[in-house]
C-alpha cells in the first residue's frame, strides 16, 4: 500500500509551484533550481546499483508515476516497500548520485 509522503503545507506549496513550472515548460535547470530551494533532496538522483538491472535513476522531480509515485517525492519519503521498476530491487540498493555527476 502506498502512502502519501508527509509534507509539511509551506513545503506542499512550494513543490506546487515548482511542478507549475515545470507544466509550464520552464527549462529543466530552472525547475530543478527551484525545487532544490524547496527541498534539496529533490536535487538528489539515485541510482539502482543491482548488478542485474538494465540501470535505473529515480529523480524526484519526476517521481515514478506507474507506482503511484507522485512527482516531487523525495527518494527518503518512498514507502519502504517500493522497489525499482526495471529490476525489482528494493531502495536498500539505491545510491546517491553526488551532485557533481548529475546533469542539468
Ligand atoms: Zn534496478
Amino acid at each position: 500500500m502506498l502512502r502519501p509522503p508527509r509534507v509539511d503545507p509551506s513545503r506542499r506549496s512550494l513543490l506546487r509551484l515548482v511542478l507549475a513550472l515545470a507544466a509550464l515548460g520552464f527549462p529543466a535547470a530552472v525547475v530543478r533550481r527551484a525545487a532544490l530551494a524547496a527541498d534539496p533532496r529533490l536535487g538528489e538522483i539515485w541510482r539502482c546499483g543491482a548488478s542485474e538491472c538494465p540501470g535505473y535513476e529515480y529523480d524526484p522531480l519526476l517521481g515514478d508515476p506507474d507506482s503511484g509515485v507522485a512527482p516531487g517525492t523525495a527518494f527518503q519519503d518512498l514507502p519502504d516497500d517500493w522497489f525499482c521498476p526495471r529490476c525489482g530491487a528494493g531502495k536498500s540498493e539505491f545510491r546517491r548520485l553526488s551532485a557533481s555527476t548529475i546533469k542539468s
